[in-house]
């Protein structure tokens, strides 16, 4: 099988697996695992940030950091096809009590205008604005780029009305391989980043979030009443040590076989799809002839599993255990089932 459905699917490596069998573990809720520790301060580092906190999931990432940047009843600012408001549960509501506004987006892309026209003003009437979140790269918007002149207007904007800024960079180190703009640059305009260590990475557990040394203190206690603190993470921090050493230059590679599979496909007739709008590594298309379901089932006897994301759109996403090689038969593939 060929694997497209997510880049959340790889298995670890043998060199992960070694890493992660010799890893020295204590336990974490006490600060004793050393791997944890190696983990949370090599991620501090490399986004430029005091502290970094490891957790589980992305949801959880997410979600402590809307905990802590916030009190019930608050607003919290993110594109209208957010992976937070989305694909997350409804968990701003169930667990922190604030209300969302979803704004106009392009690919996933919203612009400081956007923000200002959404925030409400200061009268009782109103929540209260706090918190804008950032998608970088953007899942539902086939994994687009955030200019970086777009984040710096829109934090501004958000200083301006006294706003704190998230960074759901889940598939931050993607962008950073194909812009060349340093992971800490992008985070350099946020109060808080979560990135995770099971998408492009290829370990298969845990995220971290990250921020000033205040930040992440009070972000400990949220971890815990969510049920995130572990006890010999170690165990799996180790594969997401092992991925953020060894794995991330080469998501270079499934950025660019992404654009490989985007150029085959728009050539191919029934299938819309701009293959310049695919700067890493989701590819999203559209296809008139067939229910994008039916093209998931056609395809999956032909060996290459995808993911209808809508009636229409199927989304296929690169990853470690795909080669260049295999992406023509992808393409021919899809051109036998169209
Ligand atoms: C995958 C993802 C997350 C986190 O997902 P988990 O499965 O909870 O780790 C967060 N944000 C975005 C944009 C994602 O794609």
């Amino acid at each position: 099988m060929i694997d497209l459905r997510s880049d959340t699917i790889t298995q670890p490596t043998p060199e992960m697996r070694e890493a992660m069998a010799t890893a020295p573990v204590g336990d974490d809720v006490f600060g004793e695992d050393p791997t944890v520790n190696a983990l949370e301060e090599q991620v501090a580092e490399l986004l430029g940030k005091e502290a970094a906190v490891y957790m589980p999931t992305g949801t959880m990432t997410n979600q402590v950091s809307v905990r802590t940047h916030t009190q019930p009843g608050d607003e919290v600012f993110m594109a209208g096809n957010a992976h937070i408001y989305h694909y997350e549960g409804g968990a701003p509501s169930a667990l922190s009590g604030v209300i969302c506004k979803l704004l106009p987006e392009k690919r996933g892309i919203f612009t400081a205008d956007d923000l200002e026209l959404a925030i409400s003003p200061d009268n009782p009437h109103f929540p209260a604005p706090r918190l804008v979140s950032v998608e970088n790269t953007s899942n539902r918007g086939s994994g687009s780029i955030w200019p970086l002149q777009s984040i710096q207007e829109v934090e501004k904007m958000a200083r301006k009305h006294g706003l704190k800024m998230h960074m759901d960079g889940a598939r931050l180190w993607n962008a950073s391989v194909a812009t060349g703009i340093s992971e800490k640059e992008y985070a350099s305009y946020f109060d808080s980043i979560s990135v995770c260590f099971s998408k492009g990475l290829g370990a298969p557990v845990g995220s971290a979030l990250a921020g000033s040394a205040e930040f992440i203190h009070r972000a400990r206690r949220f971890r815990k009443q969510f049920g995130g603190s572990m006890r010999q993470a170690g165990i799996i921090a180790a594969g997401a040590l092992h991925a953020l050493n060894h794995h991330r230059a080469r998501l270079a590679e499934d950025n660019a076989n992404a654009k490989m599979l985007a150029e085959g496909l728009s050539n191919l007739p029934g299938v819309e799809l701009d293959p310049n709008l695919v700067e890493t590594n989701i590819v999203i298309f559209n296809i008139t002839s067939v229910s994008a379901p039916e093209l998931e089932k056609r395809l999956r006897e032909h060996e290459v599993l995808v993911l209808a994301v809508s009636a229409t759109s199927i989304r296929g996403v690169t990853n470690l255990s795909i080669s260049s090689e295999e992406i023509p038969q992808v393409i021919d593939a899809v051109r036998k089932c169209l």
